[in-house]
């Protein structure tokens, strides 16, 4: 198990980081719920669900497509995702701009080196924690796919992580065709062979889950060359009010309006010390 006792010089330091991330989010961020009351909401991405369905509509094609392929074992071991992005609210804004460039870029991306830093730098142990103690032996991020006017640069997100996780090596994935929202195993592949040590327990990193396709299609692919473990961390999870309450109800949609920024441990650590 990793130390479980960070000092109180480094609590604090990390209590101070949150308030400051309170400060700039806390008006208009939602936090991802894994639990609703009423049992709205998917497990695995916090999206809208009917309450006799035990995953959303999305997460369950996923799967379907993903058994058919023979691959569903080889899905990520866990998805966490750090905020909703409703559109077209303030994150929907945050997560669509902070990668192109305008003047407000730099401020979200200011935004997103707080929601990265928490989860990977002040709740790293969490992370381990939830994970049977195994801490990430490597990270990557989803490069731009040939679809987008990004493609063949390097991603923001990769810069906006790479800082962050220094003391861990990169996985560099690279892109073979445009993006789907299919799993495909094709759609990506690896620069090179990485040694099994680095493979332990891949950190997969995204900006957006629409219907987590791309980002499962990486994480497969990522097994079949050797990862024995995977974690997506993806920074919000896009809502479709209109199409949440054509879909699954009026009542649902707008208990998606009502959510605020909790804060909390971003792995739902049980143990977190951050969380008292
Ligand atoms: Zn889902
Ligand atoms: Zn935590």
């Amino acid at each position: 198990m990793p130390d479980a006792s960070p000092s109180r010089t480094l609590l604090n330091a990390y209590s101070r980081f949150e308030r400051n991330m309170r400060w700039r989010l806390g008006s208009y961020a939602k936090t991802v719920v894994y639990h609703s009351a009423k049992n709205h909401v998917c497990p695995i991405c916090g999206g809208p669900k009917r309450s006799t369905n035990p995953i959303c509509y999305s997460c369950s094609i996923l799967r379907e497509q993903a058994k058919a392929l023979g691959v569903e074992h080889q899905m990520a071991d866990q998805v966490r995702i750090a905020n909703y992005a409703i559109k077209f609210d303030q994150m929907y804004r945050v997560m669509d701009g902070y990668k192109r460039n305008r003047k407000e870029s730099k401020d979200y991306q200011e935004t997103l080196k707080y929601v990265l830093g928490d989860a990977l730098a002040v709740h790293r142990d969490c992370l381990a924690r939830m994970s049977g103690g195994i801490s990430p032996s490597s990270w990557t991020t989803i490069p731009s796919t040939k679809s987008s006017e990004r493609y063949g640069q390097p991603h923001p997100l990769n810069g906006l992580v790479s800082p962050i996780l220094k003391a861990i090596p990169e996985i560099r994935l690279l892109v073979n065709g445009p993006k789907t929202r299919a799993i495909s195993s094709e759609t990506f592949f690896l620069s090179e062979m990485y040694p099994s040590e680095m493979m332990r327990h891949v950190l997969l990193i995204d900006d957006t889950w629409t219907s987590g396709g791309t980002v499962e299609s990486a994480a497969i692919m990522l097994k079949q060359h050797g990862a024995q473990r995977v974690t997506i961390y993806c920074l919000a999870r896009i809502i479709d009010l209109d199409y949440c309450s054509r879909m699954v109800g009026q009542e649902v949609a707008d208990g998606y309006s009502r959510l605020s920024y909790r804060g909390g441990c971003p792995w739902g650590s049980p143990q977190c010390p951050m969380v008292r």
